[in-house]
Formats: structure tokens, sequence, C-alpha cells
């Protein structure tokens, strides 16, 4: 039986999905759901459920309105709406939020394991940006209709970029839907088992072990490039696979074409499928991810935190042990960030000298050395002009009457304003934030 809440919410979802493109309603809008509506005075109070702060930011700053819009439009009074993470939510439509959670874990569970799954590399855990988002809606097709959309789906990227996450996704997307038959393997593994195999006089057990999955997941193919036997096995077994009606899934660092030593006849046949890759995680992605992972460990971080940790670093791989490091020494804020990181500003700015800093900022703006210096008061040229006087600042510690003197003989206390408004913006604004950072990182490598 349907709740009155639940139909409202179908006609939104319904409605919104001709508003807003495919993989924003896939990744996010899908997997909502309308929890309480409340009357508050003359309005209507509407929390609804979304499934990580990432899904919860993209909602607030994509979808708002027209959400807002079309409740309004059904129920016929202001709605005020608000968006809470709610890891489980129950529903019962066919679609991506049956993930494990939802059914009895111990079940799935001894299916995952013994597909030799991580257990949180779920779909449900992976943020979506412009970088890998075509590679998360090929791995949400696949997981929706294995053997039959995208077959082989080969993903490829740079190390770190999430693929064996997303691609570990995909089994426990199939394993939740009550496909058990899975597997997932690096190419070294299967290199390594073929080869004991055939030392043990083995090799039929190794056959029917690939051989008989439904859902072949094998990471790192590159790995069986240059090896003769092995890839001969995984032509048979590839095609033993898909003849049976299954789908194989590989991640490579490169795509198949360009690795080397690997024969025709498997290139040709990558090919024949869908080839996606993932590229390097922006700054937002990153601080998604960190939200996601901190998240789902149960420890405290603020997105303006997370942001500032994003700025530090750019590996994804880092980013979960220097969260789980920073809360192992207490509360994470600013400063423990900070210090754990040993933030650049400690890098050996001692052989900077104020007209290299002038130069760097300039460049870095697009705004010759004059101009920065002069009175002109076109915005862009303020914002670089005051990002310079903090610079020299913070990392010279020139006093102000002296920064003064150097930016066009200006009074101290316009260098002291300046000093603090870019303090406040650079915790306060990512792109100032951001900026500076860069900033910090092309003084350091020039003056290196
Ligand atoms: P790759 O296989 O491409 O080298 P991984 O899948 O091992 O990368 O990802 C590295 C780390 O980053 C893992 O901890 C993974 O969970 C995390 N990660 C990468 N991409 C995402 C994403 N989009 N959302 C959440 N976590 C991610
Ligand atoms: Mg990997």
């Amino acid at each position: 039986m349907k709740t009155g809440i639940q139909k409202t919410w179908e006609t939104v979802l319904e409605s919104l999905k001709l508003a807003v493109t495919a993989p924003t309603y896939n990744a996010y809008l899908k997997q909502t759901e309308l929890l309480e509506v409340n009357e508050k005075d003359q309005d209507l109070l509407c929390k609804i459920a979304c499934i990580s702060p990432y899904a919860k930011n993209t909602l607030e700053s994509k979808c708002a309105i027209q959400i807002k819009t079309e409740l309004e439009r059904i129920l016929g009074k202001t709605c005020i709406i608000t968006f809470v993470v709610q890891a489980k939510i129950a529903s019962e439509k066919e679609t991506l939020d049956s993930l494990p959670l939802f059914k009895t874990e111990n079940v799935d569970s001894q299916f995952w394991k013994k597909a030799r799954l991580r257990e949180d590399y779920t779909f449900e855990n992976y943020a979506v940006a412009g970088s890998n988002q075509m590679a998360f809606a090929a791995s949400t097709a696949v997981g929706k209709r294995p053997g039959d959309t995208y077959n082989p789906l080969f993903i490829h990227g740079g190390v770190g970029v999430g693929k064996t996450h997303l691609m570990q996704s995909i089994g426990h997307f199939v394993i939740s839907k009550g496909e058990t038959s899975v597997l997932f393997c690096t190419g070294e593994e299967f290199t390594n088992d073929l080869v004991d195999a055939i030392k043990n006089k083995g090799t039929d057990k190794v056959r029917y072990k690939y051989r008989k999955v439904k859902i072949l997941l094998i990471d790192d193919i590159q790995f069986i490039a240059g090896k003769p036997t092995v890839q001969e096995e995984f032509f048979h077994t590839f095609n033993a696979i898909l003849r049976d009606g299954g789908q194989v899934v590989m991640t490579s660092d490169r795509p198949p074409s360009e690795i080397s030593k690997l024969e025709e006849r498997l290139k040709s046949r990558f090919a024949a499928g869908m080839i996606v890759d993932i590229g390097p995680a922006d700054f937002e992605l990153r601080s998604a991810i960190l939200l996601i992972k901190a998240h789902q460990k149960n420890i405290p971080l603020s997105t303006n935190v997370a942001q500032f940790i994003a700025t530090q670093v750019e590996g994804l791989r880092e980013l979960e042990g220097i969260l789980i490091k920073l809360h192992s020494m207490g509360e994470i804020t600013q400063e423990s960030a900070e210090k754990h990181l040993n933030v650049v500003k400690s890098s050996p700015t001692k052989f900077l000298i104020p007209s290299e800093i002038t130069r760097v900022i300039g460049d870095f703006y697009g705004i010759s050395v004059p101009l920065i210096k002069g009175d002109k008061r076109t915005k862009s040229i303020v914002v670089a002009r005051q990002i310079l006087m903090f610079i020299l600042r913070d990392d010279l510690q020139l006093s102000y009457e002296e920064i003064g003197q150097l930016i066009g003989g200006r009074d101290h206390s316009t260098v002291m304003h300046a000093f603090e408004k870019i303090s406040l913006l650079q915790k306060t604004d990512n792109k100032t934030n951001q900026d500076i950072h860069q900033i910090r990182k092309l003084l350091f490598i020039t003056s290196g």
C-alpha cells in the first residue's frame, strides 16, 4: 500500500525526470524519499531523505527549486524543503536503492564476501562528478542489465581515480538483485591462479572457476599483457562467459588500444563493448569523497574542513588515511588539519622575494605587474592585489608599511584591511582558498 506522501513524491519524481539530466536523476533523485510533510503556520515543511552528503549537496544546489515548485504545484501551499542524509532509504521502486543494506544483510554478505568484494565499495558510497559521470552511468546500466547493455564494460583511468570501487559496486548491486554468481579478481590473481594450475596440472579446476561465473570483474587487466598463455586462457574465459549470457567488466590504467603486448583479438573483443574513462578528481569531488568516507566511519567532519583538506591532498587513496589519522588525534578542525598536513605555507619561502611573488601572482591572474601595483579598481585587479598583500604578509612576514611601500605606496591601513579580508575569505570562500593554495604551489616550485 502506498501512502499519500509516497504518491506525491512519485509524481514529483516523474516530472523532475523530464526536467533534469539523466545522470542527475539516476544518481541523486531516484534515491530520495519524501519523509514528512508538516504544517507550519501557512506553509508546509517538507523533509526529503537522500542517500549521501554528496547527494544532499547536489540536490540542494541543482534541484531544490524544481522540487519546491513541483511540491507546491501538487500540494497547493508554499513549501519549505529540507534534505536529510539517510543511508537506508526503504523503497519499493525497482532502482538502485535496493542495495545490500535493504536486504537481509547476512545473506548478501555471504555472497559479496564469496565474490571477494570490499564491503564499502558500493554505488551509494560513490560520489559522481564530471570526471566519472560516464563511467558511473555505464556501470549502473550494467548493474541493472548485466550481460546485456555494455558487454564487456572496460573502465580505464589513472591510479586512484576510483576504478576498483566503481567496478565492485556493480558486483554489490547485482548481488543485491539476487544474482550471486559474481567473482572479483585482479589480472595478477588470474595469472597466478593459472600459472599454479599449470604447474599442478589442475587447469580444469581453474577453467571451471572462472568460466562458470555469471559476472566476472577483473581488475587491472593490463597485467596479462605480454603473457601469451594467460591471454589465451583469458580469451577463452571471456568468450565462454559472454556465450552463456554473462557479463565481463574490466579495469585498466589505459584504454585497450594503448596496452602494448596485448593480443589483437583481445583488443578487438574489449573494444566491442563499452569503453569509458575516469579522469582525475577535481577539488569538489575530493571534498565529496571525504564527506562520504567520514559519514561511513561516523567521523564528524564539517564541509569547510573537508574542502580545506581537499585543497591540500590530491590523491584519493590518501584521503581515507588522512581522515583516519586526523580523527585519531581528536576533533578534526581546520587547525588540526593544517598542523598535520604540514600545509604548503611552511615551504621554504625564504628564497622568495617580493618582486618574484608579484610576478607569479600577476601571471596567475593574467594581470601585469604595473596594473597590480597601480590604482585601477577593477574587481579582478583588486582581488589579485589583495591576495598579493596577503601573501606578502603571511608568507614573508613583511610589515603592513613595507607592503604598502612595495605596492604603489599605499597606506598601511589599506594593507591591513586587505590582509584581514583575504584571511577571512580563505576560510569561507572556496575559490579564494583554492587560488591561494595554487599560488603557493607555484611559488614553492618556482623558488625551489
Ligand atoms: P583505482 O582503482 O582507480 O586505482 P580506487 O577504486 O582504489 O581507485 O579508489 C581509491 C580510493 O578512492 C578508494 O578509497 C575509493 O573508495 C575512493 N574513491 C575513488 N573515487 C571515489 C568516488 N567517486 N566516490 C567515493 N570514493 C571514491
Ligand atoms: Mg584499482
